[in-house]
């Protein structure tokens, strides 16, 4: 990461690496909080209540980012647990966010999940509609939306897209720019990833 950030940008260490710890239980995730690593990402709410719990009480200062998608029904859960929320999908997701978020007073950073491909199977704004959600959900709805994410096509070469995604946060004035996994982040790093997703890369293969 610091190697693609001092290729392509200020290499300023802005990138921040959210190890993705999904499947793994929190015997393997230890090591890496022993070895000071701090943000964390989990794509089910389930999971997460089940083993971040302890490991936050273990170790301070962790901040567990959501990247997968939220049922409404889980909302609750989520926001007692989670610091970001990267998947700010829809619209009723944003209402009832908003609702239990004012109910609670807790703070928590949200990023809109862009459908920078508009792949049918993948969840996300569209991205024409990106900008007047982002701005209907912070008028509308109060909600602290810091940013973007995408999960590009798995068969095409993501740059383009990661591109696209810088774009519209610049149109919609957010700093924030969640994009790149194991197979492309140093790609998405050039493209101005501030969080990069990396879970394999990290723990291996998810079997
Ligand atoms: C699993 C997952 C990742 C990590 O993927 P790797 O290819 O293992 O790095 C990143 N982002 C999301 C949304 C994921 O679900």
């Amino acid at each position: 990461m610091r190697r693609a950030a001092a290729r392509f940008g200020d290499a300023s260490d802005k990138v921040k690496l959210v190890a993705v710890s999904k499947t793994f239980p929190g015997e393997d995730i230890s090591p890496l909080l022993e070895a000071g690593q701090r943000v964390f990402g989990e794509n089910r709410v389930q999971e997460a209540v089940g083993k971040w719990p302890q490991l936050k009480a273990r170790y301070d200062g962790v901040e567990l980012h959501l990247i997968g998608p939220l049922q409404t029904n889980k909302v609750r859960e989520a926001v007692g647990l989670f610091d970001v929320i990267e998947t700010l999908d829809r619209e009723k997701l944003a209402r009832v966010l908003a609702k239990e978020l004012s109910g609670t007073g807790k703070n928590i950073d949200l990023f809109v999940q862009v459908n920078i491909g508009l792949e049918p199977q993948k969840s996300g704004i569209a991205p024409d509609e990106a900008t007047a959600f982002v701005k209907r959900c912070r008028d509308e709805h109060g909600l602290n939306i810091t940013g973007l994410m995408c999960i590009p096509p798995a068969d095409e070469a993501p740059g383009p897209y990661f591109a696209r995604l810088a774009g519209l946060a610049k149109d919609a004035g957010l700093e924030k720019l969640s994009m790149g996994m194991s197979a492309d982040y140093e790609t998405a790093i050039a493209m101005g990833a501030t969080h990069v997703r990396l879970g394999s890369a990290l723990f291996g293969s998810r079997g």
